[in-house]
């Protein structure tokens, strides 16, 4: 960051676009629901992948516009053109479908420059204790997704996909009854992608009741998540209630499990800046997990339609400066840098700038 307080290139712009939305003219197609880049479009500046809010009610009010110019595409702010930018398009295995006429997009959606990602139980166990900001219910019920992927379906999908040129895919899923949390099904999953597609493979999961369910999500994972979305006790309790009560010592069981399966930097935690926690706990939680050598991945709350913070607004852009700009000094501090993982979240970078902050 530069003494004016400003990042190099084009990040500032990606913060501010995270911070704002961006509208977006008819037929360019935004995520309903689902995970990571949801109600949004992912668009690449000066080559950088950014998942951008479309949907939202303030996205439909922000400044900033995506329009057609000739063959390309322009942004501009209060209508005076910025840049130019690509945006991402729709995969070919978009068009395929299973035997069961399931089509492709509904089993594994794109992420970012190279990456797909699935949702592998598209339900939460948690209940009323789910996390207020996740959008998984919504994407159930949209239309737009099948509740539960086969192995069989993911292969597939994975194996066109590979063909196109994705190099990794994101495995996620809702919190499911029983001490795996959901790591059975993903396991299954992910043993099947392994056998039909030369693919990297990232891991999404709560801490499982037996941390030996970690050693075997390392037989097939080159890099996990375990997210506890925020380090603030108040807010995560209220946020985040089914989280708050697995409490941070299960979490730093996992992640150090994980960190000794995986090695340092092939294991992250989301933490989401905006839900009202103090700066402070996001300091002190980027010092234990880089202390761990965990990758802290700070993004942007980014309100869904349909969930309870459907009414909210994302942090602003100098807000998320400055809790980059802090964040990073302690990332730096430990010598991990994003770069060094070759899948998932922290590869991709698509859905915060922090990424790139910390390559
Ligand atoms: S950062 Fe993660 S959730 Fe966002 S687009 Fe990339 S892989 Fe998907």
């Amino acid at each position: 960051m530069s003494a004016e307080g400003t990042f190099s290139g084009g990040i500032d712009l990606k913060i501010d676009l995270q911070a704002r939305g961006v509208r977006i003219p008819d037929g360019l197609r935004s995520r309903v629901g689902g995970a990571g880049p949801a109600d949004g479009i992912t668009i690449f500046l000066d080559g950088v992948p950014a998942s951008v809010p479309s949907g939202a009610w303030y996205a439909c009010r922000s400044p900033y516009e995506i329009r057609h110019s000739g063959e390309s595409w322009e942004l501009l702010l209060d209508g005076v053109g910025v840049c130019g930018l690509d945006v991402a398009g729709e995969p070919e295995y978009y068009r395929e479908a299973t035997p069961d006429s399931i089509p492709y997009y509904k089993v594994a959606l794109r992420h970012g420059r190279d990456g797909i990602g699935s949702t592998v139980v598209q339900g939460c166990a948690h209940g009323d204790d789910s996390c207020r900001f996740c959008a998984i219910a919504v994407s159930a019920g949209s239309g737009e997704t099948v509740p539960r992927k086969s192995p069989e379906d993911l292969a597939r999908v994975a194996a066109a996909a590979r063909l196109e040129g994705y190099s990794h895919l994101v495995l996620t899923t809702g919190t499911t009854p029983g001490e795996d949390r959901g790591i059975e099904p993903l396991l299954r999953c992910a043993a099947a992608v392994k056998g039909a597609a030369d693919m990297k493979m990232h891991v999404q999961f709560e801490p499982p009741g037996d941390l030996e369910y970690i050693d075997r999500v390392a037989e097939v994972a080159d890099s996990v998540a375990i997210n506890i979305e925020s380090f603030d006790r108040e807010v995560l309790t209220v946020m985040a209630p089914g989280k708050a009560a697995t409490g941070l010592s299960r979490y730093r069981q996992a992640w150090e499990r994980s960190v000794e399966a995986l090695g340092e930097g092939h294991v992250t935690s989301f933490i989401i800046i905006g839900l009202g926690e103090s700066e402070e706990s996001v300091l002190e939680g980027c010092r234990l997990l880089t202390s761990m050598g965990v990758y802290p991945f700070l993004l942007p709350l980014r309100p869904l339609a349909g969930t309870p913070l459907e009414a909210w607004s994302p942090p602003g852009a100098e807000e998320m400066k400055g809790m980059y700009e802090k964040a990073a000094a302690i990332v730096a501090g430990s010598g991990l840098h994003a770069s060094t993982c070759d899948s998932g979240c922290v590869y991709c970078g698509a859905c915060t700038a922090f990424t790139d902050i910390t390559g």
